[in-house]
């Protein structure tokens, strides 16, 4: 990344953190402490952007389709599930000290061989597990230990052979799940891109192994284009294949989906081919026959397994960032000035509709109260009356708010209302029964 693009992605950057504490997505965790490196609250709007993200993941990979159920596993697992599954050996990064800062670096992020920070003398690399540990019930000693998982793909696994006697479903099938996993990163940053506790959004889909090569592709397709159907910018996304040497052990083949964050292209989502590996190293560890039965071939199988693994604080971190946009808006005396907006895709805003009474009394306020009772059992929205007219169409523009319906003296006469449209800013006059129909069809539009 060039100097120049460095800056302005750093400047983006702090808008958007900062944008993220006063408006109530984002907090830094314990912040009355002190805060907790790399952990990060969501505020109210946060919480309800990053529900929306998990439910357009949901309903698109489970209650749209016929091949695919959901899981909800624990986050606790037994310990040799972590020995099988290769995470205790291996799930390490290379880890240097600068002799001088102290600083800790992963040395394959480095570019130097010296520490970035101050230039010092960096130690031999060794590696270190990311996975946390924990003891479970009152003795803590080492046959007490157990992993608090990094990551919720396991938990498919393990359960692989209950969901296919209790689905009816078989191969090619997938199993969708939503959790939190845990991972000691040596270098967190860069706001909720990498924390060491987040949430995953991870598919196992089963499939024949001669029909794995054509999952994969359609994964990765699919995939790619969920974010773009979510709204996100066609030239802020890409797929990027791995180089056979940066393939993990068990992967036959990989994409990333990468995002153009304003620090550079980053993973959002990996999509592997993971082969029979899982399930092998599950069957041969706990001892237990879980290959597949195929009554129609009269064969037995261990499906292979096309995984699209993504991050769900990074998915709505990426959202975020794709949304934010500044641009001119007129002020009460139409002056125009400088307005920041998130234009997030409908479904994904938190707050679909403002109701702003122009007035605070009744029986104006009134009117809005009854109008805003309406909309409320069916779409997130807000009440606001507090402030000028133009600043609270600024507050809604800054949460990405669709649509604010502005209830004024004539709505009493002509019960009609005003509803503003967030990105171009144009007004319809509509009867008030007429809000609820309208809401409907324009929030319903998948791509916006
Ligand atoms: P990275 O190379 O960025 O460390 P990874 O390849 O180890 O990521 P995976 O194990 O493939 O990541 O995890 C799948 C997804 O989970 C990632 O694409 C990302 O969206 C999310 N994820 C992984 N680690 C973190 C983290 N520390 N913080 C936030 N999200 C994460």
């Amino acid at each position: 990344m060039k100097m120049k693009e460095k800056e302005r992605g750093s400047e983006k950057m702090e808008a958007i953190v900062s944008l993220c504490k006063r408006r109530g997505f984002v907090f830094p965790s314990s912040e009355i402490y002190g805060g907790l490196g790399s952990t990060w609250d969501y505020g109210p709007y946060g919480t309800i952007l990053k529900q929306n993200v998990k439910a357009a993941w949901w309903k698109t990979n489970v209650q749209e389709r016929d091949d695919m159920v959901g899981l909800d596993a624990a986050i606790l697992m037994h310990p040799d599930v972590w020995v099988a599954s290769g995470h205790v050996k291996s799930f390490a990064d290379p880890l240097v000290d600068c002799k001088e800062c102290k600083q800790r670096f992963r040395a394959d992020d480095l570019e130097t061989e010296v520490c970035p920070e101050c230039g010092g003398e960096l130690t031999e690399a060794r590696m270190f597990n990311l996975m946390f540990k924990t003891f479970m019930g009152p003795v803590e000693d080492n046959a007490a230990v157990v992993f608090i998982r990094p990551e919720t793909a396991q938990g498919i696994f393990v359960n692989f052979k209950n969901v296919l006697n209790t689905s009816r479903k078989k191969p090619p099938f997938g199993i969708a799940q939503i959790g939190k996993a845990f991972r000691n990163e040596i270098t967190p940053g860069k706001f909720t891109f990498r924390t060491r506790e987040f949430e995953q959004m991870e598919i196992e889909y089963f499939t024949p192994p001669d029909e794995a090569e054509k999952w994969f592709d359609y994964w990765y397709k699919e995939r790619l284009d969920w974010y773009k159907r979510c709204g996100m910018k066609e030239e802020n996304i890409r797929l990027r294949r791995h180089d056979k040497d940066e393939l993990a052990h068990y992967a036959a083949d990989c994409y990333d989906v990468e995002y153009n964050f304003p620090f550079g292209w980053a993973e959002l989502e990996g999509i592997a081919n993971r082969t029979d590996y899982d399930l092998r190293c599950h069957q041969v560890s706990s001892g237990k026959d879980i290959a597949f039965f195929d009554e129609a071939n009269n064969t037995r199988y261990l499906p292979y397994i096309i995984e699209p693994s993504a991050g769900a604080d990074r998915a709505t971190l990426a959202f975020l960032i794709d949304a934010y946009d500044e641009d001119e808006a007129p002020d009460e005396k139409g002056v125009m000035e400088k307005r920041v907006v998130l234009r997030f895709a409908k479904k994904l805003a938190p707050i679909k509709a403002a109701v702003l009474p122009l007035f605070k009394k009744a029986p104006l306020a009134e009117l809005a109260h009854k109008i805003h009772a309406d909309i409320r059992p069916h779409y997130m929205s807000e009440y606001d009356q507090t402030g000028s007219i133009g600043k609270r169409y600024r507050r809604q523009d800054e949460i990405g708010t669709p649509y604010c319906i502005t209830i004024d003296y004539q709505s009493l006469e002509d019960n009609q209302v005003t509803i503003r449209d967030r990105d171009s800013m144009k007004q319809d006059r509509i009867p008030i029964d007429e809000i609820l129909p309208y809401l409907k069809e324009k929030l319903a539009s998948p791509c916006e």
